[in-house]
């Protein structure tokens, strides 16, 4: 969106949010600009496709309900040439009015929704200037992008039925019409447009939360789109190479947070080590086990576990909080564990904690193994009973091995005793 408002602003069109549609368009144009909308609109009364209006406030007013609602009745159209130069010569305030054709409707081929057609009953005479001389958006938005030569308009769903409107005066100017295409809106639910000006996160929020950039790009283009294929993670070269205006969706789609999330985890698993401690490293700093261990350690246990970096420090942060463990987190169902059998497990694995000689992931793992078959115990008795005394919580980024080689044989001792003694 930058780009093209650089481009406005060096035509001389200064766009800040972007105004609502019907909204007020003045503020957004500087004077200068403004009376080249003042001549397109005057000849666009002289082809036929606007006229003036004099009607005051009160006239206006009284075309409507108790509700506000009412068209205009066409009323100016129908003076006279003598009528209307008689009034621009005594300086009566005016606005001008686009006409639309009371009979009949527009047709137009959006390159999503197909042909689109709308009855001309249901468009009214909308201003194009107003009399302050300010164009409205509607007429602004033609007028510019025929002249910086747009050829496909692409935008929201929301103006597929204001588009006969704007052909209307492309038509009577004999300006090409440009091709559309209507992209239906991204929601955050069922009911409620995905929006910055709602509290919703941006781009560069997700970017903050460590979401991986090239994960949001890709999982942003799936919105709306199916590739032709199942393959879902796309770098931004094969989405250019498979991207087609075909694969879009017309009914909304929904903003998926965790689909986002195992994206983003997806682009992590398959990073070099270097490209995510570059990414990740200052999220681990952030955390209260930094500086406190081998840094390429954890980093290589975390690249397989995390999906979002904002996550890092809850990872690891319980090797630095450790203290009360509540005897029900023995418990696990599956692994068939429970409080008693980590009161037989864990002096059993002190001892092999004492005696083992590289006090390493892979042999702590295959000691730990070779502990369970010797004592007739499934594997995930020991591994679960071992990983609760040692960390106190039910998620760690790691095995029971891998969090006694982070922690160290000394440490992993007094975790291991400090255990057992909260057991007694
Ligand atoms: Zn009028």
């Amino acid at each position: 969106m930058q780009i093209i408002y650089d481009t406005l602003k060096d035509a001389g069109i200064r766009y800040d949010e972007g105004p609502d549609i019907g909204g007020d368009y003045g503020p957004y144009i500087q004077s200068e600009r403004a009376a080249i909308y003042k001549e397109y609109a005057e000849k666009l009364v002289k082809l036929g496709g606007a006229y003036y209006c004099f009607c005051d406030k009160e006239r206006i007013d009284s075309l409507k309900d108790e509700n506000g609602v009412g068209r205009y009745d066409k009323h100016c159209l129908h003076l006279s040439k003598e009528e209307v130069a008689e009034k621009l010569a005594a300086g009566v305030p005016y606005v001008i009015r686009q006409n639309v054709p009371e009979e009949g409707s527009g047709s137009y081929e959006d390159l999503v929704y197909g042909t689109v057609t709308v009855d001309f009953k249901d468009i009214e005479d909308g201003v194009l200037l107003k009399s302050d001389g300010m164009p409205t958006y509607n007429f602004a938005n033609v007028v510019d992008d025929h002249l910086m030569g747009i050829t496909h308009v692409i935008r929201g769903s929301e103006y597929l039925s204001s588009t006969p409107k704007y052909n209307l005066m492309y038509d009577a100017f004999g300006w090409e019409r440009p091709t559309y295409i209507h992209l239906p809106p991204i929601m955050k639910n069922a009911h409620e447009k995905l929006s910055k000006r709602n509290g919703d996160a941006s781009y560069q929020d997700l970017v903050d939360k460590g979401y991986i950039k090239e994960a949001i790009i890709n999982y942003i283009a799936l919105l709306g789109w199916s590739p032709k294929s199942n393959q879902e993670k796309m770098s931004l070269k094969e989405l250019e190479e498979n991207f087609s205006l075909s694969g879009i969706n017309k009914s909304p789609s929904i903003f998926d947070e965790p689909k986002l999330c195992w994206l983003s985890g997806e682009y992590i698993r398959a990073m070099s080590a270097e490209e995510f401690k570059a990414v990740a490293l200052p999220f681990l700093q952030k955390s209260k086990a930094y500086g406190r261990y081998d840094e390429d350690k954890l980093l290589k246990m975390l690249q397989s576990r995390v999906d979002v970096l904002e996550d890092i420090p809850s990872k690891v942060d319980f090797l630095e909080e450790y203290g009360e463990i509540d005897p029900a987190l023995y418990f696990n169902k599956k692994m068939k564990s429970d409080a008693e059998i980590a009161k037989a497990v864990l002096p059993k694995a002190a001892d092999v904690f004492k005696n083992l000689d590289k006090f390493e992931n892979a042999e702590l793992y295959a000691a730990l193994v070779a502990l369970a078959q010797e004592q007739g115990m499934k594997n995930g008795q020991v591994l679960w009973c071992v990983r609760i005394a040692l960390t106190g919580k039910e998620n760690t980024p790691g095995g029971a091995s891998e969090m006694a080689e982070l922690l160290g044989r000394e440490r992993s001792l007094e975790r291991l005793a400090h255990a057992m003694s909260l057991l007694a």
